[in-house]
């Protein structure tokens, strides 16, 4: 199977990018796809592994390692190289309900194990598979699934993003008759209104929708269950409720002065941004020119430096409360690794403001306000880890010009408001369930049960919680 040498005579390569100054006068995505030959090239590299750790979907240390999908990686490698693009894509689409989110955005688990990377680069099976899934929209090979057989049995399933799209699409081609509430004005979750348009663009997930519509899932949008539509309504209707909302909490700032206009939460933030961007009306936070700080380190971080520098903001500061990553991996294979990497957002940043923005083992002190209340400045400082706890490191106060605090300081959970909504019970914002069951037709899933995690992870759960209900009807 395979090319047998192909590992030895091809080097990995990765999508070519378009330049930082061109990229950042749009919110467009800026790979720049592989061509035919290079594409299966790079497929030949794949040593189809006896024990294929990349799609192994194992726990090491409670860490996902290979991908929780157990996508079939070194099937669809052979047939790409043998150029059998449709074969490829039916054996992707077994495991994969929506390999064009992962495509773009997943941060392939699988490569970080594949064992091409113990000593050499791994292979770009990420690529492979939003090549796939792309050729499989232009050649017509994916096609509404019609004539469901259905069981008579009503779900409805609360939330859009990828947990709730994969948990109603599976128990639709299970003939279940699924119905999906969705808060917002528009489908998908944190891919929609979360991840930019620049990593995901949105028609993709509109296309995506349009297809699980023609499928015969029902979707319902500006609705927010709890509130809009009450609980006791839906147990009426439905034999069994979903819940998929993400995590509604965010982990919030505690300072002085931390109630000033232009303190905002990143996904407040990156909501409106791409909300504007698709209705085509003026940025509701509007940077250019601006001196901004990102409060955090991780991959919302990032976006927000992302989208701050397409907005033409003055300075761009990124706040980490953390040590600096080591440059060097420390973490054996087959683990994610573990050192300082620098994703695009802080990359377009770096280039366009012509130093690192980073600055670690630092956090705000004090927003400096006028008496309109609108913010003005930080004071921020240096901090350090002692003994699991925080501790300020004397004499390091400085005082930044900032006009936008944005906090990408992650998630605490469900928020008390929401889940008393929802009649349901929540210990620290965390909710307690016997697997997917919160009560006997009540199901929990994706980051609502798992706290904040990843898109594939999501999309993982919500086919587990499928299958629950599923086999109770059966
Ligand atoms: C800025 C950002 C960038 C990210 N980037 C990546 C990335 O690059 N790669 C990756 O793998 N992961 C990424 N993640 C994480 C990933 O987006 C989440 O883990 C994933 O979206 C969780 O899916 P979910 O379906 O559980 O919840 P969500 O995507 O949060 O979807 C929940 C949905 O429920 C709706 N909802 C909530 N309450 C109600 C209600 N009462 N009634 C009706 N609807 C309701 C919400 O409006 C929302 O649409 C990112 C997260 C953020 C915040
Ligand atoms: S979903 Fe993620 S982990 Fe799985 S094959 Fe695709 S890129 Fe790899
Ligand atoms: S671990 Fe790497 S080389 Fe081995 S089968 Fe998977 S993708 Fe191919």
């Amino acid at each position: 199977m395979g090319k047998p040498t192909g590992f030895i005579e091809y080097k990995r390569l990765n999508k070519e990018e378009l330049e930082v100054e061109k990229r950042i006068k749009n919110f467009n995505d800026f790979h720049i796809p592989f061509n035919l030959d290079i594409q299966r090239q790079q497929a030949s590299r794949c040593m189809n592994c006896g024990v294929p750790f990349c799609q192994s979907a194992m726990k090491v240390q409670n860490r996902n390692v290979g991908c929780p999908l157990s996508n079939l990686i070194p099937e669809w490698n052979h047939l790409i190289y043998l150029g059998l693009y449709e074969e490829a894509y039916k054996r992707l689409e077994m495991t994969a309900p929506f390999p064009e989110f992962t495509g773009n955005v997943c941060p392939a688990l699988c490569e970080a194990c594949c064992s091409c990377s113990i000593n050499d680069d791994a292979i770009g099976v990420k690529a492979n598979e939003l090549f796939l899934i792309e050729q499989a929209y232009k050649n017509g090979w994916i096609s509404p699934k019609k004539n469901i057989k259905r069981n008579g049995k009503k779900i409805a399933v609360i939330g859009s993003g990828p947990s709730g799209l994969s948990c109603a699409k599976k128990l639709n081609d299970n003939g279940f008759l699924v119905t999906v509430y969705e808060k917002n004005d528009r489908f998908g979750g944190l891919l929609m209104y979360g991840i930019p348009n620049m990593k995901l663009e949105k028609q993709i997930i509109e296309r995506r929708i349009n297809l699980l519509k023609e499928e015969g899932i029902v979707f319902i949008k500006n609705t927010k269950v709890g509130t809009d539509i009450k609980m006791e309504k839906l147990m009426e209707v439905y034999d069994d409720i979903v819940f998929a909302c993400g995590t509604s909490a965010p982990r919030g700032l505690m300072c002085k002065g931390s109630d000033a206009k232009g303190v905002i939460y990143a996904v407040d933030f990156l909501k409106e941004t791409t909300k504007n961007l698709l209705d085509d009306v003026d940025f509701k936070y509007n940077l250019e020119n601006k001196n901004v700080i990102v409060l955090g380190g991780g991959d919302t971080a990032n976006d927000c430096c992302a989208t701050a520098v397409r907005q033409k903001a003055k300075s761009v500061l990124e706040l980490e409360i953390t040590k600096e990553p080591p440059l060097e991996n420390t973490l054996p294979w087959p683990n994610y690794p573990n050192k300082k990497k620098t994703d695009y957002g802080v990359f377009e940043c770096n280039t366009i403001y012509k130093k690192d923005i980073r600055r670690y083992e630092s956090t705000v002190d004090e927003i400096i306000k006028d008496e309109n209340n609108n913010m003005i400045g930080v004071n921020i400082k240096k901090v350090k880890f002692e003994n699991g706890k925080i501790v300020d490191i004397p004499n390091t106060k400085e005082y930044l010009p900032c006009d936008y605090l944005i906090i990408a300081m992650g998630f605490l959970g469900t928020s008390d408001s929401d889940a008393l909504s929802y009649n349901i019970k929540t210990n620290k914002n965390r909710i307690e369930l016997h697997d997917f069951n919160y009560d006997k037709n009540i199901y929990v899933c994706g980051d609502m049960k798992n706290g904040q995690s990843l898109v594939v992870v999501a999309i993982k759960d919500g086919i587990d919680c499928a299958l629950k209900i599923i086999e109770k009807y059966r």
